[in-house]
């Protein structure tokens, strides 16, 4: 039955590659790094009820546990080129697993990345992807080049995922015509878009770059410790969509544009004689980015709220969504 499902998940998933020398069915995949180029490499791993909630769509989850790995290479700058694939299954359900190779599959595709192995196993559900990418050598964004002066931006807009969470735990009988902006909101939780193309064309560009996975405030932190500076915030910058302002109050959509995870944008720092340069580029890719404040001296990071005046992000009574 296990090789079955690999057979399944192999057909599911092909994506010829010429530098890979030998995919899924030996006991290691053997693959041609080009000349030149360093490899970047990440893993994470789903846990149903964890990571996504019991009952997402196999394809959802597919999709999501390689989008979630891509976006780590987008924050390094790499260009993705491999995976692997670690599956825990409670039970063989060949629909189930159909399913996920094709949420999968649409995303790798999308980005020619070959599957070129894994592990199936049985156990509670449980999906670990393992991506490989390549940059060139000393090219990679790290957390670590953030520098006083410089502009914050972030891809995309903020608070979607964690929105979109709370609204399937808060479901709603939707007379009321808001399934749309709901439907909107729980899209980007379950389905990210990993930001590939802006990563790349941040090479040479940014100083430093993190992916938002646990939420602007920790993430651009992270940028922060990283870097030893400090970050400013305007609240009145930050990028909302309008699914969110509809469906929340100002505090609530504040509260998850800064503390909701889960969004996969980019968060990265930019010279400011750089800025009007990386912005027109970007526009280019057709994914834009908001600046959304600056970095400063000192440590951790401060958010001006609308009225200018500093809030309180670290109050225990803050992360009320959490
Ligand atoms: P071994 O016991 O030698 O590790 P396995 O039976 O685990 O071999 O796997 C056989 C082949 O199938 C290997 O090439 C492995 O990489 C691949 N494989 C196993 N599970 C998966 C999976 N979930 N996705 C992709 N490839 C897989
Ligand atoms: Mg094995």
């Amino acid at each position: 039955m296990e090789f079955d499902l690999i057979e399944l998940i192999r057909r599911r998933t092909i994506q010829p590659r010429d530098d890979v020398r030998l995919g899924i069915g030996d006991d290691a995949a053997v693959l041609a790094v080009p000349a030149g180029q360093e490899l970047a490499v990440a893993i994470d791993t789903l846990v149903e009820g964890v990571h996504f909630p019991r009952g997402t769509a196999a394809a959802d989850i597919g999709w999501k546990a390689l989008a979630v790995n891509l976006s780590d290479l987008a924050a390094m700058g790499a260009s993705p080129a491999w995976a692997l694939l670690a599956l825990t299954l409670p039970n063989a359900d060949v629909a189930f697993v159909e399913g996920l190779a094709e949420g999968f599959a649409k995303l790798a595709q999308s980005h020619r990345l070959a599957l070129v192995g894994g592990d199936t196993t049985r156990g509670p559900l449980t999906i670990s992807v393992a991506v490989h990418g390549f940059v060139p050598p000393g090219k990679a964004l790290t957390r670590t080049g953030a520098r006083v002066g410089d502009a914050v931006l972030v891809t995309g807009t903020l608070g979607d995922a964690a929105a979109g969470l709370h609204a399937l735990q808060h479901p709603l009988d939707d007379g009321d015509g808001r399934a749309g902006l709901r439907d909107f909101l729980i899209g980007r939780l379950n389905l990210p878009t990993p930001r590939l193309s802006v990563g790349a064309a941040l090479r040479g560009q940014a100083s430093a770059c993190i992916d938002i996975s646990d939420g602007l405030l920790a993430d651009l932190g992270h940028i922060c410790a990283a870097s030893g500076v400090g970050a400013e915030i305007d609240a009145a910058l930050l990028p909302r969509s309008p699914a969110l302002m509809a469906l929340y109050d100002e505090a609530g959509a504040l509260q998850f544009a800064l503390s909701g995870g889960d969004d996969y944008e980019l968060c990265f720092s930019v010279p400011a004689q750089r800025l009007a340069d990386v912005q027109a580029d970007l526009s280019r890719l057709g994914c834009g980015a908001t600046r959304i404040g600056r970095i400063v001296e000192g440590a951790g990071v401060r958010v001006r709220g609308t009225d200018g005046e500093w809030l309180a992000t670290d109050h225990p009574g803050w992360e009320h969504f959490a």
